[in-house]
């Protein structure tokens, strides 16, 4: 039986296993977090091609997320702007993690354990041997990295290729439907809706509760607020914790200082609708998230594969992130039944999913230039400003790329 060692437990990594697993591979999957990563995220949007991946991975799909049937451009005052019949399915990160978790036995999960690097420079034709935190070594046919945006294993074989702040932020967070007024729930809970002051975006859509809930009563709301950051003063201003540390590359939740998150919830009365504002206020715990692009020129070295935000990181304006990750995971094992050479079919899956992955990525850079805190000139800012009209934001974000 072939082997293969999987690094990082979140979608990706959880996708590859069981998909790799179906395939009749023998899989060892580690993840450098102790515990469970439920509970954490927030909301995403799923797309046909994303239904049809995890079917592929054994998930059952029923109830996977809510539908909204209709998407909305509200002015400051509440006024509609645009309106537009778009069905579409939202869900919550933490529902799909349960779907994809609930496919990989227990048994097949390091959990606690972080890949440390390679015993020796990976190459084709030659097993894998990679080295673990806790000192222990394993062997395999092939390795998965699906470790995300800082990816232990792509720094060790393209450290070249790094993450670029795209030049604005994203607040997040999810509320719970019942926390909100009668009014706002009416306004909001059955749309994609957004409010698009200038150089900004706020949008948001309803998502499954907490347990996974899809009924009217127990959903969530999620939003999501692009807002303009400079590198040199308002990004390390934003991201400086109450521990005086500057985290540029991500700050965790409880570090927010209070301060921050006040000054967003006054701007928010100030420049969104009344619902809107309302949906920052009553959002317990709001994050705070530096938008990055990502590209790799490849996918595949030797018996190693890079797969998901390992490999590439698109804007979120697509809405492909997830989805993205589980068609690299069906790829990858298309590609390993197609070819006896693992080699040779790792640099198939590579061709065809950075062909993919830099579309996505291109799509969702001109989505989200006017944005930018530094556009550069006068004409560029023109071209993203045909991305800022109501019509071209709501017929444009989130819709699946073929
Ligand atoms: C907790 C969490 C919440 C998220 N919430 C959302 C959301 O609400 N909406 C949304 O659109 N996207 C969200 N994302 C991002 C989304 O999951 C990804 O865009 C997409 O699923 C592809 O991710 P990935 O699995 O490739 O990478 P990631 O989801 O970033 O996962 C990488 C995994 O690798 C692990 N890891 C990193 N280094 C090592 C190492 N050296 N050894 C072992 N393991 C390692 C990390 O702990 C992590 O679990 C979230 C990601 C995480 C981890």
């Amino acid at each position: 039986m072939k082997t293969a060692i999987v690094i990082g437990g979140s979608l990706a990594g959880l996708a590859a296993t069981a998909l790799l697993r179906g395939a009749g591979w023998s899989v060892e999957l580690f993840e450098k977090a102790g515990s469970s990563l439920e509970g954490r995220g927030a909301g995403l949007v799923t797309h046909a091609e994303l239904h049809r991946g995890l079917a592929r991975a054994g998930c059952v799909i029923e109830d996977l997320g809510v539908p909204v049937p209709q998407r909305v451009v509200y002015d400051r005052d509440g006024s509609v702007l645009e309106q537009w019949d778009h069905l579409q399915v939202f869900t919550a990160w933490g529902k799909l993690y349960a779907v994809l978790r609930a496919q990989v036995p227990p048994e097949v999960i390091r959990g606690g354990v972080a890949f440390a690097g390679f015993a020796e420079p990976p190459a084709a034709g030659r097993r894998v041997v990679a080295n673990f935190s806790d000192g222990r070594q394993r062997s395999a046919d092939l390795l998965v990295a699906a470790d995300g945006l800082r990816s232990t294993v792509r720094a060790a074989l393209a450290p070249e290729v790094q993450p670029e702040y795209a030049g604005y932020v994203a607040w997040r967070g999810v509320v719970e439907e019942s926390l909100l007024s009668p009014r706002t729930r009416a306004v909001l809970m059955d749309k994609f809706a957004f409010c698009i002051p200038p150089h900004e975006q706020m949008l948001g859509y309803p998502v499954a509760g907490p347990q996974g809930e899809v009924h009217e009563g127990r959903r969530r709301y999620n939003f999501v607020w692009y807002r303009p950051a400079d590198t040199a003063s308002e990004l390390p201003r934003l991201m400086t914790g109450t521990d005086g540390k500057v985290y540029l590359d991500g700050i965790a939740p409880h570090l927010l200082d209070p301060k921050i998150i006040a000054e967003m919830r006054a701007d928010a009365v100030r420049l969104l609708t009344t619902e809107f504002a309302e949906i920052t206020t009553a959002t317990p715990q709001p994050l705070i998230q530096p938008i990055f692009d990502l590209t790799s020129p490849r996918m595949a070295f030797g018996p190693v594969a890079l797969m998901g935000d390992a490999s590439f990181v698109a804007r979120p304006h697509c809405g492909m992130g997830v989805t993205k990750a589980v068609s690299d995971a069906c790829t990858l094992v298309d590609s390993l039944a197609a070819h006896a050479d693992i080699s040779t079919a790792l640099e198939h899956y590579s061709r065809q999913r950075v062909a993919a992955g830099d579309k996505v990525v291109d799509y969702a850079r001109q989505l989200g230039a006017y944005m930018q805190a530094q556009v550069q000139s006068e004409a560029e800012r023109a071209r993203a400003e045909q991305f800022r009209t109501p019509h071209a934001v709501i017929r444009h974000t989130a819709i699946a790329m073929h």
